[in-house]
């Protein structure tokens, strides 16, 4: 047997729908006895017509008490076929099908499954699948269902799976060392991968489903690991000198450091002074104080004698950081300058010139830093702000500019740490998991559109105040050219209907990265009362006068993207607020708004996100490189992720080669499955 024998040899699979399985990403037989199932439909077991509740999908197991009519109606047919069982009767009906006329006879027996549609007790089923009583292809079992079908029909592709299970046969050969399949209590590959398409109860798929998610989830965790120690053993980073000490930047710092700061900072100092180079992780919810961690480490790196990077992803953001790095740098004789796309020719090239030859020490900046031309004298470290906004291949990019310079991958984003070591599994985790001190909670509303009033009078108290504020624009679909209208229409009507007499401007995306500055450097001053913005704040900006966000549309935003807006207020003396405008009522809405007015901790609010929004959506928008799971969800399946965290990691630390005897299968697994994938 053949696993990667072209699918059009399997039995059933005809030249038309070999096309069809191709566009599905099937293209061996391997590839379509791993297609596994979305869901199951239980057409196992038969429901009583009396006990049926309106709107559920069931089996009826009855007699045919009349004839199939067929029924004309404006050039259409519809067949109708009365039937009962012993608890009552229900009128089963089709469309345009005339040839099941011959299908039923009266007083025999059989299966339907569909859905129930009850209307004062009188019962039908449209258009259901079914058996004639001892047959059991569409009905009598669980009944798996495939993710997509094309043009195939579920029970066409079914077949087709069949099929190929057939000539497969049992003969697969076992994926996984015999220990760890009875250490962990597995099924065999064969079991499992019949099971997971046709199970006979509900627990046997539950048990194909375990095995093959461990598998894919040991294999995934054993390549990351495995990769984090192919760096780890390679002896060809940087090694910082042990004589410059962090603690004379840490001295001259105008607030004390958490003990959640130190600790990451000890251990950032650590990896540096090895002779390895660093991949870090940083991790830290909105307003931990990740910039200051990223400056000391950029100090060290200056004072032994190399150039330091941050690349952030926006020019305003970049701007902060290099405001920020010259206020607390400036007595130590380090020179940072900016890098932002827009620069004139001229400014560039000097500037280009001054990196090249080693008079910047820390260069700051946007994407504009990976460009080709950028080039550094001796670039030792790298950092790069807000992760998700950049994939692995920029980093590796960047990275490339130095020899081995270590880095540090910086990201708002908290994520259980089960999660990080497989979402980030080549990188160490470094996690602040503690505010500064006296950080005020941002105090949450959500409200529907009638408070609308209310809000604007309360943003006016604020004003008067001396505060200020943001409106946050709903996101359209991702589009800039949309965006954009919607936030221009938002600000005619607060700067022209509502506050008059205040000064209100916006901001969005597709603006030239010097007006934003331009306009966010007012709003830092005070010059401008109300800043209306699309998600270009989200981000890292840091206004302290600014006490109150009101964001529009609330209910289109993702959890994790809420939490990090509402991050933008909160960072003054004053007590902030965060307001939710939200429509709609569904549950969904209004528990995610209930998680955001309850509170402040990012990483609660990001498990519920994930749990809420499901893996697939939320690692969707932050995930670059890691390969897609094919039955594994990082959510449901976090207990099995635990136990295969421990189990990678026993298995390297004992043959971190996997060269020995027991372990050759989980070494082919993952040549196999991820080393090309990942260009390792
Ligand atoms: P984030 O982790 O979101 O990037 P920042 O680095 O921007 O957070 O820090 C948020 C604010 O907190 C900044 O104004 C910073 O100067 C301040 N900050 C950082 N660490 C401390 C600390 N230990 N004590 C007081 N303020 C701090
Ligand atoms: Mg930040």
């Amino acid at each position: 047997m053949d696993l990667d024998k072209d699918v059009k040899y399997v039995k059933g699979v005809g030249p038309n729908r070999v096309q069809l399985l191709n566009k599905l990403g099937i293209f061996t037989l391997k590839d379509l006895i791993t297609y596994y199932p979305r869901t199951y439909e239980d057409r196992s077991k038969p429901k009583n017509i009396a006990e049926c509740i309106n709107g559920e999908e069931v089996l009826i197991e009855v007699i045919a008490c009349g004839r199939l009519s067929d029924v004309h109606l404006n050039g259409k047919t519809m067949q109708k076929l009365l039937v009962r069982d012993e608890t009552g009767s229900a009128t089963i009906i089709w469309f345009n099908q005339s040839y099941l006329k011959n299908k039923f006879e009266i007083g025999h027996k059989y299966k339907f499954y569909g859905k129930i549609n009850n209307q004062f007790g009188k019962i039908t089923m449209i258009s259901p699948v079914f058996d004639e009583n001892g047959k059991n292809f569409n009905t009598g079992k669980i009944i798996p269902i495939y993710p997509l079908t094309y043009q195939l029909s579920q029970n066409v592709l079914r077949k087709i799976i069949e099929a190929g299970l057939k000539e497969v046969d049992g003969n697969l050969e076992e994926t996984l060392p015999e220990y760890i399949i009875k250490e962990n209590n597995l099924s065999n590959i064969n079991q499992a991968t019949k099971l997971i398409h046709f199970p006979n109860e509900f627990e046997d798929f539950k048990i194909a489903r375990k095995r093959l998610v461990f598998e894919e989830l040991l294999s995934t965790q054993l390549a990351l690991l495995a990769l984090k120690n192919s760096y780890q053993n390679d002896e060809n980073g940087i090694a910082f000198s042990k004589e410059v000490k962090m603690s004379d930047v840490i001295n001259q710092l105008p607030f004390k450091l958490t003990k959640a700061q130190l600790k990451v900072l000890e251990e950032i100092d650590t990896n540096m002074e090895a002779p390895t180079a660093m991949n870090r992780l940083l991790q830290g919810d909105v307003g931990s104080g990740k910039t200051v961690v990223a400056m000391c480490a950029a100090y060290k790196a200056v004072k032994c004698g190399y150039q330091a990077t941050i690349m952030a992803p926006t020019a305003i953001l970049a701007t902060q950081h290099l405001e920020n790095f010259q206020r607390m740098l400036k007595n130590l004789n380090i020179n940072c300058e900016l890098l932002i796309s827009g620069f004139s020719k001229k400014k560039k090239e000097a500037l280009l010139e001054r990196l090249a030859n080693g008079e910047i020490d820390i260069l700051i900046g946007t994407h504009a830093i990976i460009e080709e031309n950028v080039q550094f004298k001796n670039l030792g470290l790298v950092v790069t702000d807000e992760q998700h906004r950049f994939g692995v291949k920029q980093r590796t990019k960047i990275s490339q500019k130095g020899e081995n310079p270590d880095v540090l991958v910086m990201t708002a984003t908290p994520i259980p740490r089960t999660l990080a070591i497989i979402l980030y599994g080549d990188l160490d985790i470094s996690i602040i998991d503690e505010l500064p001190p006296n950080r005020k909670k941002i105090e949450t509303f959500a409200v529907g559109k009638s408070m609308t009033e209310r809000v604007n009078n309360f943003i006016e108290k604020q004003i008067k105040e001396g505060r200020q504020a943001y409106i946050v624009c709903p996101l359209v679909e991702e589009n800039e050219e949309l965006d954009l209208k919607s936030v221009e229409k938002l600000y005619e009507m607060y700067q022209k209907e509502i506050f008059p007499q205040y000064r209100v401007e916006y901001i969005h995306g597709k603006m030239k990265p010097k007006e934003k500055d331009e306009i966010m450097e007012r709003f830092k001053n005070g010059n401008i009362d109300i800043l209306i913005s699309t998600t270009v704040i989200e981000v890292g900006v840091d206004v302290p006068n600014s006490n109150i966000m009101v964001i529009e549309n609330a209910e289109r935003f993702g959890l994790a993207q809420l939490h990090q807006l509402r991050g933008r207020v909160g960072r003054g003396d004053y007590q902030s607020y965060c307001i939710l405008k939200y429509e709609g009522k569904g549950e969904n809405v209004r528990e995610r708004m209930k998680v955001m007015c309850n509170t402040n901790d990012g990483f609660v609010i990001s498990e519920k996100d994930l749990e809420l929004r499901g893996s697939g959506d939320f690692f969707g928008t932050m995930q670059h490189g890691l390969p897609e799971f094919k039955i594994a969800n990082l959510f449901e399946d976090m207990p099995i992720l635990k136990i295969v965290q421990n189990v990678a990691g026993r298995i390297l630390q004992d043959d971190p080669k996997l060269e020995k005897q027991e372990n050759k299968l989980l070494g082919k697994l993952i040549q196999d499955k991820f080393m090309k994938r990942l260009e390792i």
